[in-house]
């Protein structure tokens, strides 16, 4: 049995700590806010994505397909609300037919099942729709990640870890065989470290010694809800074809478990980590994002498409005219504004975004440094393929 430390109660530190408090490891969860998932996990769209937009091989690709199967069997054994909902990835002119064959192709490579249709069969699924062709995706669905992320801290205490809610993770240094852990209200010893921190994992990271290749830079993603009268618009999941050029899947329509219909998310460089309103700035993150060197490569590359993005921020009639493009009777006067949510993006010092998982170990540590979507239906995979990370650290 060995003591470990995990630093965050997002669903990718949850998962973890639930597994290796499983197998009889003494855990304790350290999260610097007063109740679990208030940031990413708590944030996002709701969608177990199926692996379909993957480089074949990736950390991404595989554990995301095997994470959709395994995040639905949970949320089963545990009662917690999931609905197979299927999306519909829909091209809108011809020119984005190309791109729309890419994914269809993407998603063969990664075994997942989807169908081309045409604009009267994608009708069949979603009647509102607009489009030239259209992939369909059974396996796509929704499911309630704050409710998993309840259940994991119940197994996590059942087990006897501990979650300490409040106490932040402030440095760590090795000593002797294992870590010491300073926190904001004293001092942990461990075995082994694990920095699930998601938007500070690079500081949590530089605090524990380490020098991360990436570092990360946030991207606030804005939401609104469909007025209730208006949600019969949409039965599932709506997404357009994405732009190969970025990482975000571009504004989406989608079933939330509750029953109404969330629109977006947007991508606007945030201006604080933690920052899920235009006015909350960080004069440190600010700083921060600024003074790496691959912000202002990205900058310089995607101008028009950044400027896009920010009127789409500004302007809620823009918002809901790329929404219009999906659903065409999707009016201005049909959005309310919903809760934001800040993406954790790697980006590396030539301006490329880390596409893939980003996992870099210590002596005694494990470092999550780059764990965007779909890191939340894939949670349990990850946690998996961390349980051998911290194997090989401890060993
Ligand atoms: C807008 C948006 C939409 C998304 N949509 C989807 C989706 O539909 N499907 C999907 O699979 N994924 C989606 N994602 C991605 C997914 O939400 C994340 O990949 C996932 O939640 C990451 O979990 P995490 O535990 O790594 O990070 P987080 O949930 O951000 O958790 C990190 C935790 O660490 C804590 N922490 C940070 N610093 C410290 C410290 N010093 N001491 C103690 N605690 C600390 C934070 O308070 C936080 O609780 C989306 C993300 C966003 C932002």
């Amino acid at each position: 049995m060995s003591r470990i430390v995990v630093v965050g109660s997002g669903i990718v530190g949850l998962a973890v700590a639930a597994r290796l408090a499983r197998r009889g490891d003494q855990v304790v969860v350290l999260e610097k806010e007063d109740d679990i998932a208030l940031h990413q996990t708590g944030r996002n769209s709701g969608v177990i994505h199926s692996g379909l937009y993957y480089a074949p091989g990736s950390l991404k690709a595989r554990l995301s397909a095997a994470g959709a199967r395994s995040i639905r069997a949970y949320a089963q054994e545990h009662g917690i609300t999931t609905v197979p909902t299927g999306k519909l990835v829909v091209a809108t002119d011809a020119q984005q037919l190309p791109g729309l064959r890419r994914l269809a192709e993407r998603a063969a490579q990664n075994g997942v099942a989807a169908t081309t249709l045409t604009p009267a069969e994608a009708r069949e699924h979603e009647p509102h729709v607009a489009c030239v062709a259209a992939l369909h995706v059974p396996s796509t669905g929704i499911v309630d990640y704050v409710g998993v992320c309840r259940a994991l801290v119940r197994e996590v205490e059942a087990a006897d870890g501990e979650l300490r809610l409040s106490e932040a993770f402030v440095s760590a240094r090795p000593e002797g065989t294992g870590v010491v852990v300073e926190t904001s209200r004293g001092t942990v010893r461990a075995d082994a470290l694990v920095n699930c921190a998601g938007l500070q994992s690079d500081r949590v990271a530089q605090a524990s010694g380490l020098e991360p290749e990436a570092r990360i830079v946030p991207f606030r993603g804005e939401y609104f809800e469909l007025v209730p009268e208006r949600s019969y618009l949409v039965n599932g999941l709506i997404y357009p074809v994405p732009d190969p050029r970025f990482p975000f899947l571009g504004v989406h329509l989608t079933k939330t478990t509750e029953g109404g219909v969330h629109a977006g998310p947007n991508a606007v460089l945030a201006l604080a980590r933690e920052g899920y309103r235009w006015r909350t700035v960080d004069v440190h993150d600010v700083v921060d994002s600024l003074s790496w060197p691959g912000l202002w490569r990205l900058g310089v590359k995607n101008v028009v498409p950044g400027a896009k993005e920010v009127l789409r921020s500004v302007s809620r009639r823009t918002f809901a005219a790329s929404l219009a493009e999906l659903v065409p009777a999707v009016r201005v006067q049909d959005l309310v504004p919903a809760p934001a949510g800040v993406r954790a993006q790697a980006m590396k010092r030539d301006g490329s975004m880390v596409d893939d998982f980003l996992v870099q170990r210590a002596p005694r540590q494990v470092h999550v440094l780059n764990a965007p979507s779909p890191a939340a239906t894939a949670s349990l995979e990850i946690a998996a393929h961390l349980e051998r990370e911290v194997d090989a650290v401890l060993a």
